[in-house]
């Protein structure tokens, strides 16, 4: 069985205990992964701080390098990660392959930002430049959605701004992060960037440690609420990334046959394991029925299974937590509403779940109220369409929506209704490195990509200079007065 090491102060580290990491598709072990010890944590915090001294005055076109290096590393090692993501994670290892191919993307996209002293105001009183510094050390605590991508798009920016990273991967999916720091090992200076990996202890730790500047989180509402509170006593620096609701709002005049097979990709993209993933679809009642139907047809003929399978489409529910919480949204959608594709999870090892449509389903129901993150979508079927807008604006969760429409002037004032952090007009989850993601409401804080996604991790400071006038400018007024 492989093995696998944390990387702290650029040294590979064992620790003395190790936890098991499960293949969501048949339940096999794919390896053990260490855990470790509060004093290799500190370690780490330790080796990120001394190296952030030297980090933040290596110039940043050298940080720059750096990233495309990493960049150019995950690329050779390509394969390996993908077939380590399918593993731990289970998607299709076609779509883990895209997954490495982003994260290069987002190193490459994000280390070529700048981040440039702006003149705010030069006059003969004053010349004043806003700065952006780097924060010290950061600490990226991470889901099990997209391993890769999410510590590729933290580190990016993260690197590139001066700071130093510690990474801490959600334990159910540690394998991917442990080789990334394998192979980024000879690329950054020795505690640039740390690798640590727990039995989901350390959270609270980092969080509330008081040498560590920012916390970057993704993952849920629940948690980054606990982090804001853990944060509070040294007043960290926080971007909260946290769950989300998004509605996809389908509007009169749309096409169905056009428009369904994009509503369905977005909704079960990852299993439906994405924040930004439609999580519920509104649908006005004359396409209501032709909706339900084509949305269900694409869910029954797709091919669910383990992600090693070239015929799979859409990979199992990432670990056995997130699987007890999807059977219990199965039983209340069978409650709540009427079943049109999948509902009843295989008799075998596992977390597979077929893609499940549920229609006839309303406002109220938890399966729409809340977020499964995994492959159930709900149908609801709307009258009118200013009370489904504020019906969706009420939600908690402020991520994303998405508004369908063949008239685009009708659809943008629909958008401009919506208020979620992105709102997407016929397409949805449709995102990038130069374009920030920021969440509203309890879906978080902050903004993640783009030149605003880079920021986050600065603190912006002011050099205001006094002009001392010269001797001809002093004499200056006193001339005006005497004409
Ligand atoms: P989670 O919040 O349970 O865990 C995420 C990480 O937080 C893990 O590394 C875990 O070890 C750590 N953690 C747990 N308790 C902690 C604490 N008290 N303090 C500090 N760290 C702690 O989330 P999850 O189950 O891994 O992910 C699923 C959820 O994440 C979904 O709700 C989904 O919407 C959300 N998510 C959001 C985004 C986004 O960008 N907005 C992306 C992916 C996932």
């Amino acid at each position: 069985m492989q093995q696998f090491k944390m990387l702290i102060n650029g040294r590979l580290e064992d620790s003395e205990t190790t936890i098991e990491v499960i293949n969501p598709a048949d339940e096999s072990t794919v390896a053990r992964c260490p855990t470790a010890s509060v004093e290799q944590m500190e370690q780490a915090i330790k080796a990120a701080n001394q190296a952030f001294h030297d980090w933040r005055q290596t110039p940043i076109s050298e940080r720059r390098v750096q990233l495309i290096l990493m960049a150019n590393a995950l690329r050779i090692h390509k394969e390996e990660l993908a077939t380590l993501l399918t593993s731990e994670q289970g998607k299709p290892l076609d779509q883990a392959r895209a997954e490495v191919d982003y994260a290069g993307a987002f190193c490459r996209t994000m280390g070529d930002m700048r981040l440039d002293p702006s003149l705010l105001i030069d006059n003969n009183k004053q010349r004043v430049e806003l700065q952006r510094q780097p924060l010290g050390v950061v600490a990226a605590i991470m889901p099990w959605n997209f391993p890769l991508l999410i510590a590729s798009y933290k580190i990016a920016p993260a690197l590139l701004a001066g700071n130093t990273l510690i990474l801490k991967p959600a334990p159910t999916t540690p394998l991917t992060t442990l080789k990334l720091g394998e192979i980024i090992q000879s690329i950054f200076p020795p505690g640039v960037v740390n690798v640590i990996t727990d039995n989901n202890n350390l959270g609270p730790l980092l969080t509330q440690h008081p040498d560590i500047q920012k916390i970057s989180f993704t993952g849920s509402t629940q948690t980054g609420k606990a982090i804001m509170s853990g944060a509070a006593d040294t007043l960290k620096r926080l971007t909260l990334e946290l769950g989300g609701n998004d509605a996809a709002l389908v509007l009169d005049d749309v096409n169905v046959e056009d428009v369904a097979q994009d509503i369905f990709n977005a909704a079960f993209i990852n299993s439906g394991q994405v924040c930004v993933a439609i999580k519920r679809v509104y649908v006005p009642e004359s396409l209501y029925d032709r909706m339900c139907d084509a949305i269900a047809t694409l869910a029954s003929r797709a091919v669910v299974g383990n992600g090693m399978d070239p015929t799979c489409q859409f990979g199992p529910v990432q670990n056995r937590a997130q699987f007890d919480k999807i059977c219990h949204y199965l039983h209340i959608a069978k409650r709540d509403g009427t079943i049109i594709a999948g509902g009843t999870q295989p008799d075998q090892p596992g977390f597979l779940v077929p893609l499940t449509v549920v229609r006839d389903i309303k406002d109220g129901s938890p399966v729409v109220d809340e977020e499964p993150f995994g492959p159930i979508l709900p149908i609801v079927c709307y009258r009118d369409l200013d009370e489904v807008i504020n019906t969706i604006n009420c939600s908690s969760s402020g991520l994303g929506g998405s508004v369908w429409s063949s008239n685009l002037p009708r659809a943008e004032s629909v958008a401009n209704r919506l208020d979620t952090g992105t709102v997407w007009i016929n397409q949805h989850c449709a995102f990038g490195p130069d374009i920030p993601m920021p969440a509203t409401k309890e879906s978080g804080i902050g903004v993640e990509w783009g030149q605003q996604g880079l920021e986050e991790f600065t603190a912006l400071k002011v050099i205001n200079i006094k002009r001392t006038p010269t001797a001809s400018q002093l004499r200056q007024p006193q001339t005006t007065l005497r004409q």
